[in-house]
Formats: structure tokens, sequence, C-alpha cells
């Protein structure tokens, strides 16, 4: 018997979760479970990041943790439990399926089966966030390579185990060539040792509109975290309903298995949600524990169930549904069909074998050379050939004024007056001929800017990597 954690979160999380729970002991599933409260009640008793330091230790011992959504109160400072699980957690792979089951759930998209893997500790969703000036807030993306190696290995492993057959990775690395590009190349150099999946990258813009478009030309996407948590809930929309798709959160120790909806408040305690969400995370969840059979039997029954007809409100369609039924009806149609197998929808055969990654090996450093400073400056002026010549004359033994940008674009050497400035202004200084720098000269700057009565709000280094400019160029330089 192998122990997991549960919560039963809040609004339809209690009835969609005993329903669940109802079906995995009926299935034969060798699971036992603890029970820990987390969301709502536990927020407005004053801890503001909805779990006690109990439930932690309970979900780090037990490693699986089976949760139903949660309502996050607004305001307040109430920080976001499943972002928080995910990052303490280390769960680096949100992992959704998102397939059609046409004729008997109403889609657009009647021959749909994609996987979507996410990254899920990195990106924008780091939340480092400041106010720099008056006008200009900043959001800090943050990529690494052990990051990008995880994800894309993990997605890599998973087609191969799923019996997939290509993987499609989606970035905007022509924009964001450090971020972004770093994500592609990883993705290009670990495709390599899977000859046997085909492989290709779409710009994520064009991507996600033939995702929506045309889903059944993608099998497995993996991408970043912003991108990957719009694509997923527009792939499990267009796929018949958010209400019936499932997610796995990943770590190398522990996981979280969850509906993708939230707690649908308005519909609590009525009998009415569809459980079926939550389901397809618990049957990813007996996978991942490796109760393949059960997972199986569950899998088909529920098949068969929506096969039969039985659905309820959210998937009802007249003409199509048999029965209306209620969250609890619904999980008993499936216990009734626990040994049957699907018709007309394809019955599934789960054969997977858990998937190991290769830890993570740490590269030879690279060669790192200091070669200018970009400074950052809140400056309420207008005019960038003002700041301009104020920021020429500020150099020290080897760094000369080489461009402003303004929100990126080049304004000053030769910039032009249509171009809108803000008031945080980018000074990039640099030695001439490429020559190395003492980070002293950076202080230097510092200092002489300072003294010239202009705010410093920020400074980034500018390296070169193994002989290549790792930084971008201003745009229009
Ligand atoms: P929601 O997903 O709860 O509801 C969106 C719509 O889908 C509603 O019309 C709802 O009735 C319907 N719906 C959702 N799940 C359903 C189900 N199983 N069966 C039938 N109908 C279903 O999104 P929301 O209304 O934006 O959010 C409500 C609360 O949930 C908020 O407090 C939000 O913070 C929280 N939330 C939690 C999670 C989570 O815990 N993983 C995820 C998203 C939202």
């Amino acid at each position: 018997m192998k122990t997991i954690t549960i919560a039963k979160g809040d609004g339809i999380g209690p009835e969609i979760m005993d329903a669940t729970l109802k079906v995995i002991k009926a299935s034969g599933a060798q699971i036992n479970y603890e029970e820990i409260e987390v969301g709502e009640k536990v927020y407005l008793s004053g801890n503001t990041s909805g779990i006690s330091p109990e439930s932690w230790e309970t979900i780090i011992r037990n490693k699986v943790f089976l949760k139903a959504p949660i309502t996050t109160p607004q305001g307040g400072g109430y920080k976001s439990l499943n972002v928080t699980t995910r990052k303490m957690l280390g769960l680096y792979a949100n992992v959704r399926p998102c397939k059609s089951f046409h004729p008997y759930i109403s889609t657009k998209h009647q021959d749909m089966d994609l996987v979507i893997i996410r990254e899920n500790e990195e990106d924008l969703y780091a939340g480092i966030e400041h106010q720099q000036t008056d006008e200009v807030v900043q959001c800090l993306k943050l990529i690494s390579r052990p990051g990008c190696e995880k994800i894309i290995r993990y997605a890599f492993e998973y087609a191969k185990q799923n019996g997939r057959k290509k993987v499609t990775c989606f970035t905007k690395d022509n924009i964001m060539k450090q971020t972004d590009g770093m994500f592609h190349q990883v993705f290009d150099e670990i495709g390599v040792e899977y000859p046997e999946l085909e492989k290709e990258h779409w710009i994520i813009d064009i991507g996600a509109a033939k995702m929506a478009d045309t889903p059944e030309v993608f099998d497995v996407i993996v991408t970043l975290n912003l991108y990957g948590d719009v694509l997923s809930d527009v792939a499990a929309q267009i796929a018949g309903s958010v209400g019936l798709a499932g997610s796995a959160n990943i770590g190398e120790t522990c996981s979280m298995f969850e509906a993708i909806h939230g707690s649908a408040p308005r519909r609590a305690g009525q009998n009415m949600a569809n459980p079926s969400g939550l389901l397809q995370g618990a049957i990813m969840m007996l996978v991942h524990l490796g109760e393949i059979e059960a997972a199986e039997k569950i899998q088909n029954a529920w098949l068969k169930t929506i096969e039969d007809g039985i659905h309820t409100y959210d998937i009802y369609k007249e003409g199509i549904s048999k029965q209306k039924v209620g969250t609890n009806e619904f999980a008993d149609a499936i216990i009734e069909r626990l040994s049957q197998q699907p018709v007309k929808l394809k019955a599934v055969k789960i054969n997977n074998k858990p998937i190991t990654l290769k830890p993570y090996q740490r590269k030879a450093a690279s060669k790192k050379e200091l070669t200018g400073v970009d400074l950052f400056i809140h400056w309420s002026g207008t005019d960038a050939n003002e700041i301009g010549h104020r920021m020429n004359s500020i150099t020290s033994t080897n760094l000369k004024l080489n461009m402003i940008s303004n929100r990126g674009i080049k304004v000053f050497p030769n910039g032009i007056k249509e171009t809108f400035c803000t008031d945080h202004w980018r000074c990039r200084y640099k030695a001439e001929n490429g020559k190395i720098i003492d980070p002293k000269e950076i202080i230097e700057l510092l200092s002489k800017t300072n003294d010239s009565k202009l705010e410093v709000i920020k400074t980034e280094n500018l390296y070169n990597i193994n002989d290549k400019p790792a930084y971008s160029l201003g745009q229009g330089q």
C-alpha cells in the first residue's frame, strides 16, 4: 500500500474529491491517503500561504499529493498555493494532456490529442518585480540551463514512454534571443539524443494560432512557463471543456496531481460539478505510482461512461447525451463500468515505465570577460540628446558611452524625435575594441554619475561569453 496526501480544497473541491476517491477505491488501486487542509479556511485564519507547516510535512513525507481546486481570496497579500507548492517542491514539469472525445463531447476539433509540457518553475513566474522609476516597473525573466535541460529531457522521455511521435518546441526566440534562445538551443541539443522522434520548433505566436486552428497536427508540445500557462488553457478549452482536463506537476522527489479548473464556487454543494478533471489528474497519479492496471481500468470505464451519454450538466448536449447526472451519480456510473472497455472511443492501453531523468551535469565554466556595463537611469527629462550629452561627459579609463535606449529602442546617438521616451534610460558603456575591463571601472562610472546628480537605478554587466557578446543590441542599433 502506498500512502498519498489529499486536500479537498474549496467550492466544488470536496464533492469532486469524494467522487474521485470513490472511483479509485473501487478500482482496487493499492493506495491509502492522509488528508490535509489547504485553501480558503487556512488563508482566512491568517496564514497567507494557505497551508500550515504540519501539512507541508505530510506532503513531503508522502511525496505524492492529489489536490482539489482551492479559492484564493482576493486582495490581502494571499500567495497562490499552487505556485508556492510547485516551486517549494521543485515540481518542474507541468503535464497536461488535452484530447477531444468526438462525437460525445462537442468540439470543433475531432481528432485533437496533444500533451502540453510546460516548464513550471522559471520564466516571469519567478515573480521578481520592481518599480524602478515613476513610470516604469520591471519583471525579471530568468531562464536557466538546468531548468531548460530538465523540462526538455522530460518532454522527450514522456514522448518516448507514451508512444508519441513528435515533440514541438514553442518559443519567441526571434525576439528574446538569450532567454528563449537558450530554451530552443537546448531543445536542439537534447533532441539529437532521440532520433526516433520527429522534432520541430514554432515561434509561439503563429504556433499558438496553428494549435487553436488545427490542434491535430501537434503531438507533444514543450514550452516555457508563461506560454505554457496560456496555451494549455486554450488547448483544454478547445478540446471540449476545461472541466475535463487534469494535470500532473512532476518533480525529482515529489509530485502533485490536480484538475486544471478552479473551485467554481457558484456550483458548490449542489452535486452538479463534473469530477472528470480531478479524476484525469488521479489517473496520471496512478500511472506515476505504478498502479497501471487501476489507471487503465478507470480510464476505460470513464470513456465508456462518456460514450454511453451519461454526462454532467457542463457537457450535457440534447441529442448526444442520454442522461444528465450529478457528481455522485457520474462516479457511480464509472464504477459500474470498471471492467468495461469503450466501443467507439479508442480504449486505452497504458504501458509506461516511470520516467527517470539523467541528473543535470554542470558544464565546464565558460570563458567570461567583462567588456562594459548598462547603467539604468531615472531621469524625468524628455530630450534624449540632453541626457546623451550629460552621459557622454561621464567616462572611466576605458568605458565610453556607446548608446542610450529607452524601453529597448535606441534614442542616442541619432535617435528620431518621433520615439516616445519614458523616464527610464539605459545607458550602455563599452570599452573600445572589445577590451576587457576591471570591475572597478564600473564603480568609477557609478560614482561620477552620482556626482553629476543622475540617479542610477540598476546596472547590468556586459560580458563576452566564449568570445561572443552575451547581451542584446538596442533595437535600431
Ligand atoms: P473556475 O475554473 O472555477 O470556473 C470557470 C467556469 O467553469 C465556471 O463557469 C464554472 O462553473 C465552470 N466549471 C469549472 N469546473 C467545473 C467542473 N468541474 N464542473 C462543471 N463546471 C465547472 O474558474 P474561476 O471562476 O475563474 O475561479 C474560481 C476560483 O478558483 C478562484 O478563487 C480561483 O482563484 C480558483 N482557482 C483555483 C485553481 C486551483 O486550485 N488549481 C485553478 C484556477 C482557479
